[in-house]
């Protein structure tokens, strides 16, 4: 029985071992973490945190589109398809779902706290390969599937090295405990999306209510609408029907055409969007090169906050928060971060008019999101630099075949390494969420084929 080992235990690694060990391979799923099946994103216990999609959308088994919603409904049997329940409970999920696997598997899962520092492989190729972790375990596998997820946030270009010393500044919302005991005043979020909406709540929960946030747009996520109508229905109908229009548009500036006049026609763009969904990434690969170019610069940004949308439960919290002045947006550019001698300064142009201020902060906290895979992560880096990986368009992550197996630096797929989730970004657009990653790692499996018959035992042997 051939050996997998997994490289990470959030959803894209309980997902890719769950398919992997109904195809019959031994997984070693590797992750640090004392709770594996979490990962970022469901670790968290605030209820306020919600899930950004319906439960109907968040099934981990493509084969059974309701799995959780009916695993949602023993915990609240009032849940509808389209509630946004507390991302903890995914979180809870995720973990059944691995245990259910582990169960039916019978002894071929094995899962290993720790974290993965290199991979080898044998000189002159052929023969499994060696993952060595940073405790000096090392593991002997016949494939390795990573499922690094999203890399730290970069710092942003302007932060002063005495003010990312200082501990007024956070660089990692998303470490735990990074949000508590900040000093007291005025608390700058950087970034707008999603992540600086999770902050914001957990700063207004803690009774922080002198918050700014700023961003080069100042655009927050847009929120869902409450449950669909015919209407949708039909404009997701439309949707669908144009797609062929839009693939051969073979422009942003048609693409973009083509979706204000379906929004316009259909009047519900949400509607639009969602219908898109599963065909963006053959819009996106139906872009040039410049193309692309000109989505990412330009409207990347509008892009994600129509289509990452807040639940509307959490844009009613933000709403009431910006209502009463609780927190503040503002469309700026940041010119400087620097130590003062009460927290940090701050330099910012505002967008419109151009006028510089410069505010003082009890505390700064980087909401930016995800940070750059491929400079970020030592693992990746290693692989990059021994030509095993290479990066993907726009280093937004790694190169890879259709199925998810790494481009080695020469462009030839490596047979024995593959990633899927947001590692994939760039090659792929949309590849972050629970949706697209069930799709890639059941595509993943079907692609690495059944386990065949060598059958090492799977040790994890201490050098
Ligand atoms: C705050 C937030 C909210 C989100 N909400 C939703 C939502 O509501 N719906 C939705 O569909 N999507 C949501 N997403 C998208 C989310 O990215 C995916 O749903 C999914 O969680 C990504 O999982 P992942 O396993 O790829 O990454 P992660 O959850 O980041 O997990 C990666 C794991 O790999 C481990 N790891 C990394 N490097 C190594 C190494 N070298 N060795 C061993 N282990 C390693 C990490 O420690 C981590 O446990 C959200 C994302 C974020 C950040």
């Amino acid at each position: 029985m051939g050996i997998a080992v997994v490289v990470g235990g959030g959803c894209s690694g309980v997902l890719a071992t769950r398919e992997l060990l109904r195809t019959g391979w031994h997984v070693v799923m590797v992750d640090p973490g004392a709770r594996p099946g979490r990962g970022l994103a469901y670790s968290t216990a605030a209820p306020w945190h919600l899930l950004n999609s319906p439960a109907a959308a968040m099934s981990a088994d493509p084969d059974q589109p309701e799995d959780f919603l009916r695993w949602c409904r023993q915990r609240d049997p009032r849940t509808g398809p389209a509630d946004f329940v507390p991302r903890s409970w995914y979180g809870d999920y995720l973990t059944e779902v691995l245990r259910a696997a582990d169960e039916t598997a019978q002894g071929r899962l094995t899962v290993q706290r720790g974290r993965v520092a290199r991979i080898f492989e044998p000189s002159g190729g052929g023969g499994p390969l060696t993952v060595l972790l940073t405790d000096d375990v090392v593991i002997p596998a016949d494939r390795v599937v990573l499922a690094l997820g999203h890399p730290a946030p970069s710092a942003p270009a302007r932060l002063d090295a005495a003010a990312a010393r200082s501990g007024a500044y956070v660089a990692d919302p998303w470490r735990a405990g990074a949000l508590d005991g900040l000093p007291e005043g005025p608390i700058l979020l950087i970034g707008t999306g999603l992540t600086a909406v999770d902050v914001a709540l957990t700063l207004a929960d803690a009774g922080r209510h002198d918050l700014l946030a700023v961003s080069r747009h100042g655009l927050f996520p847009q929120p869902h609408r409450r449950p669909g109508t015919a209407a949708a229905a039909s404009a997701q109908a439309a949707t669908v029907a144009a797609l062929p229009e839009l693939l051969a548009a073979g422009s942003v500036a048609g693409v973009l055409r083509s979706l204000r006049r379906l929004a316009a026609d259909t009047g519900d763009w949400r509607a639009v969007l969602d219908a898109l969904r599963p065909h963006w990434d053959a819009l996106w690969q139906s872009l040039p090169e410049p193309g692309q170019h000109r989505f990412l610069r330009h409207l990347a940004r509008y892009w994600e906050v129509h289509r990452h949308r807040m639940a509307p439960a959490v844009a009613d919290s933000i709403t009431a928060l910006r209502e009463s002045g609780s927190l503040r947006v503002r469309a700026a550019e940041l010119c400087g971060i620097e130590a003062a001698d009460e927290g940090v300064r701050v330099v910012l142009r505002e967008r419109h008019g151009g006028a510089i201020t410069a505010p003082t902060f009890a505390a700064v906290v980087n909401c930016t999101g995800p940070g750059r895979l491929v400079e970020s992560d030592p693992l990746v880096r290693a692989l990059v630099a021994e030509g095993m990986a290479r990066p993907g368009p726009y280093r937004l992550g790694l190169d890879t075949d259709a199925h998810g197996a790494l481009l080695r630096r020469d462009g030839s797929a490596h047979p024995a390494l593959w990633t899927l989730g947001p590692t994939r970004r760039g090659v792929l657009w949309e590849t972050t969420a629970a949706p697209e990653i069930r799709t890639q790692a059941r595509g993943l499996a079907v692609a690495l084929g059944d386990a065949g018959d060598r059958a090492p035992v799977v040790e994890c042997v201490e050098s």
